[in-house]
């Protein structure tokens, strides 16, 4: 392929990478650059423009306008052309630049004589770090070839920016790109806070020469990277998920394309004879599929540029010899990453203090780890993986769904007064371990906690949990990559009860479907799925794996009493249908000698509304019913618990929706099956308190809840809490938490 013409690019980036070489203060080099790429482009103005923060572009050197506008002249991002440059992070060319749309009179520069304007973003990887802008007097238009031309410096400034080469002294000093404090404001996943050093799970990648010094040893370094990539992408399809078939091989034969594309690699190659150096040329391409990314609504496509992305990554790393997560972990690591499975999450496991995601949704698996590891996880901060470098200082406050990078003295101070706050609050829940959650009133409420993986098992003991009210047993099936044998499984149930040494364990049957997808069995695509094949309708269609289960729970039980529920029921018959498939088979147990549980208690989750208006028979028949309160809220409001626009429009202390726990509650009694809440909710205060005014006796939650909830329930009087909720029902409210939140406060109780 013939390298572009228009800017003489290879002799123009070599004398940028002489300038990098050169020893030099930061103001002096810019303007070097600057009066180098005018002369080359024959053009009267150079200006670069830099990222002073997240919002504000400042133009840091010039050749052509007025000196003295350097450092004053400030533009927001999507302001006037060239924030309209940054912001859509594509290049933008005009004969007439006064009359073009968005341009913005700036008379401090001079500028105005000036008709021709080409400008390109300086980027990286998708991220604009400024705006390199050419023009002329004369009306000029500039040729494709000379915005390929500027493109490719602007890569090397992009570069040359991030290895610090602008860095200067003195109060117009810019920091370098990695150095400013970031704040990001994302959504609150996991509660908790953590100050550590970021780990990058994508590593950044630092070119030290962004500059080919021989464009036919780049063309060879790329190409052997290829064969590398290849051949490591058919190893991966052919080793690792042989077992996925439909749907998923399609997807994972479309990335295998991408390896092979050979417009992507072309693209690269065109780069490299323009004279940028391999691993340049291939950030180049990621960073225009990013801004793709970016702009596509579509879901399949923006899934098939991710896959892009990811290839540009791995490419990436061959070049540059590193290995995915390579490095030592500091003792305080926060991971940072776009997004995260969860068996990745569980690999890095205990040695993460926390986790801020870029994308993720509340109720997925990353956030069920998280909740499992008990670290602090905030999701969908935006631009974090961008804004982060390995080692920087980071402060994440999952109370709040904030993460400060690189923080400054005062935000430091205030974290580190919140988190006294914090330990002073942990010390007297240890004090209440061992003391019951008894109200004022004398009303005893049992508080149990959820779990699902063999590392919850030790807040049993600190956290001071009854029991385990919740155990999701499909948590040991999705961080897996096959099923599990039958031996493994009995031998994890009989762990899990040695661990709570007595304590009852309610061991929820598998809940698959909906968004937990087991990664060995063919997905089926279903138009919603939360509403679709899940729990006991799939345990019912898959008798063998049901049956499996249910055989590794009495094995597991040796002998110990035992406690079953199954998910998602919506109709009574697929509770007794379950149920009596579950005594069947205690009976073949039973025959085949097997040790049988010393009690068997089967209940039931209470997901959907349905099961709320079931025959009294049904609440006679189940031993016990627990609340799942997650499902139970988004079909009761018709408000998907994963969308995060719907999901918070209605609240759990509405006066509908407390009223329905109520009725639950009275049926249950006047039938005298125990019944307990299990959803997230229970862990909230005002939730957990209201819950407990409408006659709930038991209730499971994360262990870290159960010490505030415990101090808040022992402080109130539970009578005079149902006569405020009474009162606020009476009064038309909408919502009880209004004059929850009031009677608390008048009585000074510690509540969150
Ligand atoms: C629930 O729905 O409230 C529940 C506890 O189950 P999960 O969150 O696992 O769906
Ligand atoms: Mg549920």
């Amino acid at each position: 392929m013939p390298a572009r013409k228009g800017v003489e690019s290879h002799v123009l980036l070599k004398r940028l990478r002489d300038i990098l070489a050169e020893q030099g203060e930061g103001q002096a080099r810019l303007n070097k650059v600057t009066h180098i790429i005018a002369s080359s482009m024959e053009a009267e103005v150079c200006s670069i423009y830099l990222r002073r923060d997240e919002r504000t572009l400042e133009l840091c050197s010039t050749e052509g306008l007025n000196p003295e506008s350097v450092h004053r002249t400030r533009l927001r991002v999507g302001q006037g052309l060239v924030g309209r440059i940054a912001d859509a992070a594509s290049p933008f060319k005009t004969e007439d630049a006064p009359s073009a749309k968005g341009f913005r009179f700036m008379p401090e520069t001079g500028e105005e004589v000036y008709a021709s304007f080409l400008g390109v973003p300086i980027q990286r990887v998708g991220d604009v770090l400024g705006v390199l802008v050419v023009q002329n007097k004369a009306a000029r238009v500039y040729s494709d070839d000379e915005v390929y031309g500027l493109e490719v410096v602007a890569m090397v400034i992009a570069e040359m920016a991030e290895l610090g080469a602008f860095t200067a002294e003195g109060e117009d000093a810019m920091a370098m790109p990695h150095q400013r404090p970031f704040f990001a404001k994302g959504v609150i996943a996991q509660e908790g806070v953590a100050e550590g050093h970021v780990v990058l799970h994508e590593a950044h990648i630092v070119i030290a020469n962004p500059v080919a010094d021989d464009p036919e040893v780049e063309m060879y370094r790329l190409s052997t990277g290829f064969i590398e990539l290849q051949s490591d992408i058919d190893d991966m399809l052919s080793n690792r998920n042989l077992a996925i078939s439909g749907e998923g091989r399609e997807v994972l034969d479309a990335y295998r394309m991408f390896a092979h594309d050979k417009g992507w690699r072309a693209r690269m190659e065109a780069s490299i004879l323009s004279g940028l150096a391999a691993e340049v040329a291939v950030e180049k391409e990621q960073s225009s599929t990013r801004t793709r990314m970016e702009r596509v609504s579509d879901a399949y496509l923006r899934e098939r540029l991710h896959d892009l992305d990811d290839l540009s990554n791995r490419l990436l790393r061959i070049l540059t010899g590193r290995e995915v997560n390579g490095g030592e972990m500091p003792d305080d690591a926060i991971l940072v990453a776009r997004n995260i499975g969860p068996a990745e999450l569980l690999d890095y496991g205990k040695k993460l203090k926390g986790v801020v995601l870029e994308e993720g949704s509340v109720g997925s698996h990353a956030v069920i780890v998280a909740r499992a590891l008990a670290i602090p996880l905030v999701i969908q901060a935006s631009r974090i993986t961008r804004a982060a470098l390995s080692g920087d200082e980071i402060l994440l406050d999952g109370d709040a769904g904030v993460a400060h990078l690189r923080p400054e003295e005062s935000v430091r101070l205030a974290f580190h007064e919140k988190v006294a706050m914090r330990e002073e609050a942990q010390e007297e829940y240890a004090a209440l371990r061992d003391l019951p959650a008894e109200s004022k009133d004398g009303t005893r409420v049992r508080l149990e906690m959820n779990a699902g993986l063999m590392s919850n098992l030790p807040s049993l003991e600190s956290s001071g949990a009854e029991g385990v009210g919740l155990f999701r047993t499909e948590l040991q099936f999705l961080l897996r990559s096959t099923f599990p044998k039958r031996s493994e499984l009995s031998d994890t149930y009989s762990t899990v009860m040695d661990a709570a040494q007595g304590r009852p364990i309610t061991f929820r049957t598998l809940d698959i479907g909906s968004d937990k997808v087991l990664p060995y069995m063919k997905r089926v695509e279903e138009p919603n799925p939360a509403m679709g094949w899940r729990g006991i309708r799939l345990g019912l269609d898959r008798p063998g794996l049901m049956r499996m289960q249910f055989q590794t729970l009495i094995r597991g039980a040796k002998g110990r009493p035992l406690k079953v529920m199954f998910p998602m029921v919506a109709q009574f018959d697929e509770f007794s249908e379950a149920r009596q498939r579950f005594l069947d088979e205690v009976e073949r147990e039973k025959k085949q000698r097997h040790l049988m549980p010393s009690k068997i208690e089967i209940g039931v989750m209470l997901e959907t509304p349905s099961m709320a208006f079931a025959p009294a028979q049904f609440f006679d028949l189940a031993d016990f019913i627990s609340i799942g309160g997650n499902d139970l809220k988004q079909f009761f409001f018709a408000a998907d618990r994963e969308n995060e626009r719907v999901r918070r429009r209605y609240d759990t202390l509405n006066v509908s929706f407390l009223n329905f726990i109520e009725q639950i509650a009275q049926k249950c009694d006047a039938s005298n099956t125990p019944v307990s809440f299990c959803g997230e909710d229970a862990g909230r205060s005002l939730e957990a308190l209201a819950f407990a005014a409408m006659g709930l006796r038991t209730l499971s939650m994360r262990p870290a809840s159960i010490g505030p909830i415990k101090r808040l329930l022992r402080f109130v009087d539970l009578s005079e809490v149902k006569h405020v909720i009474d009162e606020a029902r009476a009064s038309g409210s909408q919502s009880v938490r209004p004059a929850l939140r009031i009677y608390l406060e008048m009585i000074g109780a510690p509540y969150r």
